[in-house]
C-alpha cells in the first residue's frame, strides 16, 4: 500500500484491525502467555510471553512508530516508565543534559534515582545555544528537551540543538507530550528518541496512564527492546486498546483544542487584569518564530499571570466549568497552580526568578464550547478581585 497521510495513519496505521476475524479494531489480547506447539516451536514465531510482546501492545507500538516516523515504538505503563527505560540505555559516569524547565518527574528520577548509579545530569538553558554548546563535554551522551516546556511554554530550537549534540556525539531525546506527532515530529527535526506521556493528548480522555517511546535507528530499537523486556514496565493490553482508540481522534480533537486555545489566548492577551500571558501561538511569545518553523501551531496549553489586586485562591474557587487538577491534554479543560502543584519542589526564590510566580495559572484548554470557557474564565477573574 502507498504511504498513508497522517490523518489516515491515525485510523489505519500500524496494524489495522484483526486479519483473523475481520474485526475492524485490534482485539484486546488479555493473556499473559501463549501456547507453544513443541519445544522451540513458537506460533507465528513471535508471541511467547506478554512482558516480551503482546499483540494489542504491538499494534499500538507499530502505530506510534509510524506516526512519529521512527524505526520502532515501545509502550510503557506510564510516561515516567518510558523515560526511565530510555535513561536505562546509558552507563554510569555518563552525563545527561536537561533543559532547565524539563518535566519535574524527569528531573526527579535523574536527581534521586539514577544519580545513585552515577548517571549524572545538569540543567541547562536550551534557548541559549552558544552557552549550551560549551556544556557538551566528552562524558555528555545525551540531551533531553521539551518544546514547548512546562509551564512557561518555552520554545527550544530542536533542529539546532540536534546539530550541536550530534557534533559532540550525544543523542537527542525529545519529550513530545505537549505537541504530539500531529503538531510536531522531532525525529524529522533531527532527534534520535521521542518520548510521550500518552496519559495526556494521545490518550486524550483523562482515563488512562501510559507512556510511549519511539527510536530512529534499528540499533536503538534493539537496545530499548532489551531494556523494555528486562525491566518490564510494559503497558497492559486493556490500556493499549484504550490508547489506540484515543489516538484515532487525535487530529480532530487537537484541531478543536488549538482553536479554543488561540481564542482564549487572544482574549487573555487583551485583558488588563492579566499581567502576562505565555502561549506559543501568539506573535508576542518569545520563541514564536522558532515554534512556527518546527511545529504546526502553538498547541493548546496556555499559562497566564493575574495582575496585582487579584486573589489566586478566589480565582480557582470561582471556576465552575474548568476543573482544578493535575494533568493536561484531556477533552475537558483543566487548570493548575504550578507554584504549589507541578513545580512545588523548586525553592520559591528560584521559582520567582524563572517566572513561575505565585500568581501563575496553567490552563489545559479542552474541547468544550469556547464561549462557555471564556465565560467561566471571565467570571472567575471578576470574582478574584480583592
Ligand atoms: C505528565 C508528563 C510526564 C510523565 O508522564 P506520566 O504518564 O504521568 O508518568 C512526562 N513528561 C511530560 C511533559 C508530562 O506532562
Amino acid at each position: 500500500m502507498c504511504k498513508q497521510k497522517f490523518n489516515t495513519a491515525l485510523i489505519h496505521g500500524g496494524i489495522d484491525g484483526d486479519s483473523r476475524t475481520g474485526a475492524v479494531n485490534v482485539p484486546i489480547y488479555q493473556t499473559s502467555t501463549f501456547k507453544q506447539d513443541g519445544l522451540g516451536e513458537l506460533r507465528e514465531g513471535i508471541w511467547e510471553y506478554s512482558r516480551t510482546g503482546n499483540p494489542t501492545r504491538a499494534a499500538l507500538e507499530a502505530l506510534i512508530a509510524q506516526l512519529e516516523g521512527g524505526e520502532a515504538g515501545f509502550a510503557f505503563a506510564s510516561g515516567m516508565a518510558a523515560i526511565t527505560a530510555v535513561l536505562s540505555l546509558f552507563q554510569s559516569n555518563v552525563k545527561i543534559l536537561l533543559s532547565s524547565n524539563v518535566y519535574g518527574g524527569t528531573f526527579r528520577v535523574l536527581d534521586k534515582v539514577f544519580s545513585r548509579f552515577n548517571l549524572t545530569y545538569s540543567l541547562e538553558d536550551t534557548t541559549d545555544l552558544a552557552a549550551l554548546e560549551k556544556e557538551f563535554t566528552p562524558n555528555v551522551k545525551a540531551i533531553i528537551i521539551e518544546s514547548p516546556a512546562n509551564p512557561l511554554l518555552t520554545i527550544t530550537d530542536i533542529r539546532a540543538v540536534a546539530e550541536i549534540a550530534h557534533r559532540h556525539g550525544a543523542l537527542v531525546i525529545v519529550d513530545n507530550t505537549f505537541m504530539t506527532p500531529y503538531l510536531q515530529q522531532p525525529l524529522a527535526l533531527g532527534a534520535d528518541i521521542v518520548v510521550h506521556s500518552a496519559t495526556k493528548y494521545l490518550g486524550g480522555h483523562s482515563d488512562l496512564v501510559a507512556g510511549l517511546a519511539v527510536v530512529k535507528t534499528r540499533e536503538l530499537a534493539d537496545k530499548l527492546a532489551f531494556v523494555q523486556n528486562s525491566t518490564g514496565a510494559v503497558l497492559g493490553p486493556q490500556d493499549a486498546f484504550l490508547l489506540i482508540r484515543g489516538i484515532k481522534t487525535l487530529a480532530v480533537r487537537l484541531d478543536r483544542h488549538v482553536e479554543n486555545a488561540a481564542y482564549l489566548a487572544d482574549w487573555l492577551a487583551g485583558n488588563l487584569e492579566v499581567k502576562k500571558i505565555y502561549y506559543p501561538g501568539l506573535t508576542s511569545h518569545i520563541g514564536y518564530e522558532i515554534n512556527q518553523q518546527q511545529a504546526k501551531n502553538g498547541g493548546a496549553m496556555i499559562s497566564f499571570e493575574l495582575a496585582e489586586g487579584h486573589d489566586i485562591r478566589k480565582f480557582f474557587k470561582s471556576l465552575q466549568l474548568i476543573a482544578l487538577a493535575e494533568s493536561l491534554g484531556g477533552v475537558e479543560s483543566l487548570v493548575c497552580h504550578p507554584a504549589t502543584m507541578t513545580h512545588a519542589a523548586i525553592p520559591r526564590e528560584t521559582r520567582e526568578k524563572i517566572g513561575i510566580t505565585d500568581n501563575l495559572i496553567r490552563l489545559s484548554v479542552g474541547i468544550e464550547d469556547k464561549a462557555d470557557l471564556l465565560a467561566d474564565l471571565k467570571q472567575a477573574i471578576e470574582e478574584s478581585r480583592i
